[in-house]
């Protein structure tokens, strides 16, 4: 008798240009989203300023 393997159900993900704040200091890594970022738009890991950017991430469900 023949098992077929049964497929993992992916999670779709789907990818959406989302508008961030990014950390302007070339040796951060430091981001977050716009829809969770705070007034105080310093990068929570450096202290530096942020600035405005749109990449591509998953969308958040
Ligand atoms: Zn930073």
């Amino acid at each position: 008798m023949y098992f077929s393997k049964k497929q993992q159900d992916f999670e779709e993900v789907i990818i959406e240009n989302t508008v961030v704040f990014s950390c302007i200091s070339d040796t951060c890594n430091g981001w977050m989203r716009k829809e969770f970022a705070t007034d105080a738009l310093l990068c929570p890991f450096c202290g530096n300023d942020m600035v405005e950017e749109v990449r591509e991430l998953p969308r958040i469900k």
